[in-house]
């Protein structure tokens, strides 16, 4: 699961499982329910989730949206994609975002190149949700916006995929877009002009939570296949369990893991009771440490695999790549880490 399930498909699958003892209905039960019954549904489960509330709060009350987009990625009928970052700006600042979505008229036109766009090469991406300015001249972080854009809009062009140290993550892809005049109605917004920082500051602590509980699945999973070699290869006549290197490594490992599972449950708890602005420094937090940890852990398990850690018979060369990319992806470590050192150095200062 990628940014665009986190944005959307995250707000209505696993916040709606989540959330079960309130909701049983399937996809598919939503679908066929009575618009009233759909928009309370989905307003519940908006506000259950305080992970995607912004996108789905304006979801909730623009009735286009819900049934054309909402109800189907409910259904699961169709996926989308989450559209911001850029090949010719440093996107890791929101800010500089150069894509433009201009209004005329009745519509928004959109102009602007996208590229890792994870998601949209999958043949059942129907819709993009895409970051751009609506006004480059208002104050630094308001002049943002996300509009929903359908993936057959005349105008926008899927130029090419990327591959991620060779793996093209098919079908799911990343791909690069781009938009030449492509027409929205004013109503594909989402929460309103000079929204669109705040929109993608409201998903991304929930989506950098889920990265850093699959990356401590990813590298669970390493250390189980590292004890497991270690006890059957044998070098040296012993086998390579038996080497303190190894030893080592193994313990490291179990600790590592372990601070990071605790320290993601503090932020999801902390998520849950106080919110995601609260719990700000704890998401920084794991989004620096779990991924340098899982890219740790699975460079031990490589190792200790010697050539066949570093090729498809095994699953730590893909663990890695996805790792690896996630100390960069959704923010890198630099930023995390400045982050985490203003709200340290904040309690200091007057
Ligand atoms: C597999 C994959 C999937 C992705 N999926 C999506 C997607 O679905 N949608 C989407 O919009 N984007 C996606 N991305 C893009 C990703 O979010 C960006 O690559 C990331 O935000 C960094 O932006 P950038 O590449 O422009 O790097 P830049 O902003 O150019 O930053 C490059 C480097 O500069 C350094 N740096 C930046 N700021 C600071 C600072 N303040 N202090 C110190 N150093 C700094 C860091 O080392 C950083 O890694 C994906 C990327 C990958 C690889």
């Amino acid at each position: 699961m990628h940014y665009a399930d986190t944005a959307i498909v995250f707000m209505l699958t696993v916040s709606a499982t989540a959330t079960i003892g309130l909701f049983r209905q399937s996809g598919q039960e939503i679908v066929q329910a009575s618009p009233p019954a759909q928009t309370v549904y989905l307003r519940k489960v908006g506000i259950q989730t305080q992970h995607c509330s912004p996108v789905f709060h304006r979801a909730g009350r623009n009735p286009g949206i819900v049934t054309g987009y909402g109800l189907a990625l409910a259904a699961q009928a169709i996926r989308s994609a989450f559209a911001m970052t850029e090949p010719q700006v440093a996107s890791s600042d929101a800010t500089n975002i150069e894509t433009r979505i201009e209004r005329q008229g009745d519509n928004y036109v959109i102009n602007g190149r996208k590229w890792w766009i994870s998601g949209a090469g999958d043949p059942r991406c129907a819709v993009y949700i895409t970051m751009g300015k609506t006004d480059p001249n208002a104050p630094r972080h308001v002049q943002q916006s996300m509009v929903i854009i359908p993936a057959d809009a005349p105008g926008l062009k899927v130029v090419r995929p990327l591959n991620v140290f060779g793996y093209d993550d098919a079908p799911h892809g990343h791909m690069e877009l781009s938009f030449e005049n492509v027409t929205v109605p004013v109503g594909n917004i989402l929460l309103g002009e000079g929204r669109g920082f705040e929109i993608a500051q409201g998903r991304l602590g929930p989506g950098r939570i889920h990265h850093c509980m699959r990356l401590i699945g990813l590298a669970e999973r390493a250390l189980e296949l590292m004890c497991r070699r270690a006890v059957a290869r044998v070098a040296f006549g012993k086998p390579l369990a038996a080497q303190t290197v190894t030893k080592e490594r193994i313990a490291e490992a179990r600790c590592k893991i372990d601070m990071a599972r605790l320290l993601t449950l503090k932020a999801a708890w902390m998520m849950d009771m106080a919110g995601n602005k609260f719990a700000q420094s704890e998401i920084a937090m794991i989004k620096v440490v779990a991924p340098s940890m899982a890219c740790e852990v699975i460079d031990w398990a490589i190792q200790l695999y010697g050539g066949a850690g570093m090729c498809d018979d095994f699953p730590l060369a893909y663990s890695y790549t996805a790792a690896r990319t996630l100390r960069f992806a959704d923010g890198p470590d630099e930023v995390h880490r400045n982050a985490i050192a203003k709200m340290e150095l904040g309690k200091y200062m007057r």
